[in-house]
């Protein structure tokens, strides 16, 4: 068709049966995150560029080449936020929320924005769920959170998860190893891509977020950052791993596991599923202990993960998601209103209720209510408004009988 306009390229449309899965499973999602203490925070969805790049860091690939930045009608360089840790910190700054007797957990579910190379399971404009906890030294706290996501996981009958752990040091053992990882790529550095030869010197830790193939078996062969670790790293590493065994949870180390994102220090994790392909992380996240200090914040130390919506949805069993309703099928006028008042009462008492206003046969309208997919379908004509008793049909069992409206409201509570 001339002068279609369709969706821009990298985002999708959530129709309305999607659409409830979604709220399903953001719904478990917010119930997790409140069992454990962490509380929502909205911010918005734009902020200034230098946020982004102060916190995602100048080295990312996100802040070199995957920000939706713009220039508003004042002139100031804006960005649509490709991530949510730095919009918190701003925060917290900003309100001084670390003054308050509150934890400072948090989480938020909603969109990002980045412009990466769209394909399945990567989008440009793509829906985290995030949670944050600021303060909390112990690596305790990052078993909890690991624990937490393990446990939505569980909610959601996620199946087949793999959870990836390593450490990325901190600023005191991660320059030794990143002088050992320049040799490396350096004498690897024309087998690599231009990008990842740029990055050799740049910061050659963001080798290992290519998603070219060569160099990604390149990378293989480079030296270990779990060897490199400080005392402190080392032991906060430790015992990380030992309290994910308290929780008996099933982890793998993986020494390359470094993540995208310059702020990691520390404890970084990945939620991987088998049965997603290419892009197979469902959630990551790690520490950054040094983030609130470098936006001019007191020194304290934080650590998060952020789940990819999209991809968690996707490994998510759609059974029992959908949720059962009531078909109303009329037939004439008095029986319309007598419908009308029928699923005013039963949606009043929290049963979900559908009447359409188009004339249908009653035929017609069962075979609706069955393409439909209604649990029940609730049967109105001219002789059931005399005797003030309907007919109920479960849809499943094929089960019709005649109820009063009393009568319907609780074989219907019972059933569910
Ligand atoms: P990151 O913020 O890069 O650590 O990503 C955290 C999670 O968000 C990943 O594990 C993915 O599940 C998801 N994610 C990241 N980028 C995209 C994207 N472009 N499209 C869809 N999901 C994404």
């Amino acid at each position: 068709m001339k002068g279609k306009i369709s969706a821009i390229k990298g985002t999708k449309d959530i129709l309305p049966q999607e659409a409830r899965k979604w709220q399903r499973v953001e719904a478990v999602a917010r119930r997790v995150f409140e069992l454990y203490g962490y509380r929502e925070i909205r911010t918005p969805i734009f902020e200034a560029t230098e946020l982004f790049e102060k916190g995602t860091g100048q080295t990312s690939d996100i802040v070199i080449k995957e920000m939706y930045t713009f220039r508003d009608k004042a002139g100031r360089s804006l960005t649509l936020r490709p991530e949510y840790t730095p919009s918190v910190v701003r925060s917290i700054i900003e309100h001084r929320l670390y003054l308050k007797p509150e934890p400072l957990r948090f989480y938020y579910i909603g969109p990002m924005f980045r412009y990466d190379k769209p394909q399945k399971g990567r989008y440009r404009q793509f829906d985290q769920g995030d949670i944050e906890v600021f303060g909390e030294m112990d690596p305790a706290v990052d078993a909890e959170i690991v624990e937490m996501a393990n446990f939505l996981c569980k909610e959601l009958h996620v199946t087949k998860i793999e959870i990836l752990v390593n450490s990325v040091g901190c600023k005191i053992c991660r320059p030794s190893y990143l002088r050992e990882l320049r040799v490396e790529a350096e004498k690897a550095r024309d087998s690599l891509c231009p990008d990842c030869q740029r990055k050799i010197t740049i910061n050659p830790l963001r080798i290992f977020d290519c998603k070219v193939e060569t160099c990604k078996e390149i990378a293989q062969g480079f030296p270990e950052i779990t060897k490199y670790l400080c005392q402190e790293c080392e032991e906060h590493f430790r015992q990380f791993c030992a309290y994910l065994e308290f929780y008996k949870i099933s982890y793998k180390v993986e020494p390359h596991l470094v993540r995208g994102i310059d702020y990691y220090t520390k404890t970084t994790f990945e939620f991987v599923s088998k049965k997603l392909g290419a892009q197979d992380a469902i959630l990551g996240g790690g520490r950054y202990d040094d983030m609130m200090k470098v936006f001019g914040g007191p020194d304290i130390c934080g650590i998060g993960f952020a789940i990819g919506m999209g991809r968690l949805i996707s490994v998510v069993p759609s059974k029992g998601m959908e949720g059962g309703f009531l078909y109303l099928a009329y037939l004439g006028e008095e029986a319309k209103k007598a419908g009308m008042g029928l699923v005013q009462f039963l949606r009043s008492k929290g049963v979900e209720c559908l009447i359409e206003f188009k004339e249908r046969s009653l035929k017609n309208q069962m075979s609706r209510a069955n393409k439909l997919g209604a649990t029940w379908v609730l049967i109105v004509g001219e002789d059931e408004v005399r005797e003030g008793k309907y007919q109920l049909k479960n849809m499943t069992t094929g089960v019709q009988e005649e109820k009063t409206r009393e009568e319907i409201l609780k074989g219907i509570q019972e059933a569910s």
